[in-house]
């Protein structure tokens, strides 16, 4: 199957003719072909978003714009199952967390669709004879640099939230999973987008991506992925004097206090580094454990270890294969290097014996115990790779749960409320669970990081607002 972009409303080639094979994780077979975006198909896309901007987009009221957006929701619904296959086949994450996906994307749509006419602005007291009025409108052209991991949901997050705004938008899929994203866009057409708001540009990241970062057309940019090309894209901005949100990596830790309800706790401490192989930006790749259970919590999060799979994403097995074949060595490389430290290995899961010999099959590693200085402790995998490392105190775990370069995410587990709140204020994280780890996918919480995790927020209300700008209209009237 081969899939051009989409500029404009229309399915356009690359400006070169130039095409990339996709393959598929799960065998590493070439199943679809890609165009590969040239800096001469940014520049449609972006003009095309300024022509839908300064024209038929924008003669749209913030209701009717939500309509749109709402009507969108229910195609990718009723086109969930499809979807979800074609991500798994594209991504290689199981079935039924590919199908998750698509539902959240239903999901992100549905409620920046009904809060877009929801964004007011302000009215400030001033001089006696003055009105000030504070209007919160769009940037303009959005650009929108996005993940394989989720592609879908990040798409939903922050194309949704800035259409909803009112921006129109161009959008940069990650090479290795560009094509939910290309049926979502055209699904949006089916729908009734007009022309040119909503348009995708596939490529590599160095070419498409970079053209995209650097156009002087594009008002401000998303980007989702990892640290050193957030650096890269916003260096790029601040050559246009653009903003940019950036969503990037974690090493995210779970406090496990020594009154923690461990039945309740241990699925999740393992469910939060094995969804999506452990490539996901706020996995729970850290284990702080308080030193009177860690013997006790490391035996059992290693007994289920043990009995986790790789497999097709078909048979819905614990996690899949890793997305390409870089990132499979990528995970290797950092085993060897724990190896190397003399890290202990607590316990191995496997892989499917059913699993495709060409595809990039990772089983799943338990290191126990990882003092904190480890490479593995500090440096985001981005694979299905557990730390675990004791600690005394509240005031040590505090200490060793901020003691990465990132603050993306944190979870805390104790039955003493007053140590929750405590301790969860005192994490240096954009979002801190407390008994619980990324409850019900938070489309509508604020998500973002500090520090090497990036800045800005996406997800929720706080989300929408990312997407606009003010203008203050000052009104003298006496
Ligand atoms: P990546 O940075 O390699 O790629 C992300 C996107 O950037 C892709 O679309 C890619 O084509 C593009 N890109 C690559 N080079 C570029 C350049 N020079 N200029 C412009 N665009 C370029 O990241 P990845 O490997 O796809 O994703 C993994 C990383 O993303 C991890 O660090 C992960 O934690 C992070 N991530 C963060 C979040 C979050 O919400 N915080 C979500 C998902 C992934």
């Amino acid at each position: 199957m081969v899939h051009h972009h989409l500029i404009g409303g229309r399915s356009v080639p690359a400006s070169n003719g130039e095409m990339l094979d996709v393959l598929s994780p799960v065998d590493g077979k070439v199943f679809a072909r890609i165009a590969s975006g040239t800096k001469q198909d940014i520049d449609a896309a972006v003009r095309a978003a300024r022509g839908a901007f300064e024209g038929a987009w924008s003669r749209l009221t913030a209701t009717e714009r939500g309509r749109l957006l709402i009507r969108l929701a229910a195609a990718v619904e009723a086109d969930a199952d499809a979807l979800a296959a074609l991500e798994s086949c594209d991504n290689g994450k199981p079935l039924r967390q590919a199908r998750a996906d698509a539902v959240a994307l239903a999901r992100y749509l549905e409620f920046y669709g009904s809060a877009a006419d929801k964004l007011h602005g302000d009215v400030i007291p001033y001089l006696t004879t003055h009105f000030i009025g504070v209007e919160r409108v769009p940037h303009g052209v959005t650009g929108h640099i996005v993940p394989w991991n989720y592609p879908m949901q990040i798409f939903g997050r922050s194309v949704g939230a800035a259409l909803a705004a009112g921006n129109a938008t161009v959008v940069k899929p990650a090479e290795d999973a560009s094509l939910t994203i290309l049926r979502v866009a055209s699904l949006a057409r089916e729908v009734g987008f007009p022309d040119g708001a909503l348009n995708v540009v596939t490529g590599l990241g160095r070419t498409a991506g970079a053209a995209l970062a650097a156009h002087p057309g594009i008002d401000f940019l998303s980007f989702t992925g990892s640290p050193e090309t957030g650096t890269a894209v916003q260096t790029a901005a601040a050559q246009n004097h653009v903003g940019v949100t950036l969503e990037l990596g974690g090493k995210s830790a779970q406090v496990v206090f020594d009154d923690a309800d461990l039945e309740r706790a241990l699925p999740t401490l393992v469910n939060a580094i094995i969804q999506n192989g452990g490539q996901t930006c706020s996995a729970g790749s850290r284990l702080l454990i308080q030193r009177g259970i860690f013997d006790k919590v490391v035996d059992s999060v290693s007994e289920r270890f043990r009995a986790l799979k790789a497999g097709r994403p078909e048979a819905n097995p614990d996690l899949g294969p890793m997305i390409n074949q870089a990132q499979q060595r990528r995970v290797q490389a950092y085993l060897e290097r724990g190896r190397g430290e003399g890290l202990t290995v607590a316990a191995s899961g496997g892989v499917a014996e059913d699993a495709p010999a060409g595809g990039y099959y990772v089983a799943p590693a338990f290191f126990a115990p990882v003092p904190h200085e480890s490479v593995l402790s500090q440096e985001e995998v981005f694979g299905p790779v557990l730390v675990a490392t004791p600690f005394e105190d509240e005031a040590e775990a505090v200490r060793l749960a901020n003691g990465t370069a990132y603050g993306l995410v944190a979870g805390v587990w104790t039955r003493d409320a007053m140590r929750s709140t405590r301790v969860g204020r005192a994490m240096r994280a954009g979002q801190v669970f407390v008994n619980c780890y990324g409850a019900g996918g938070g489309i509508e919480l604020p998500f973002g990081g500090f520090g090497r995790s990036g800045h800005g927020r996406e997800k929720g209300f706080e989300g929408l607002v990312e997407f606009t700008t003010t203008r203050t209209l000052v009104i003298a009237h006496g």
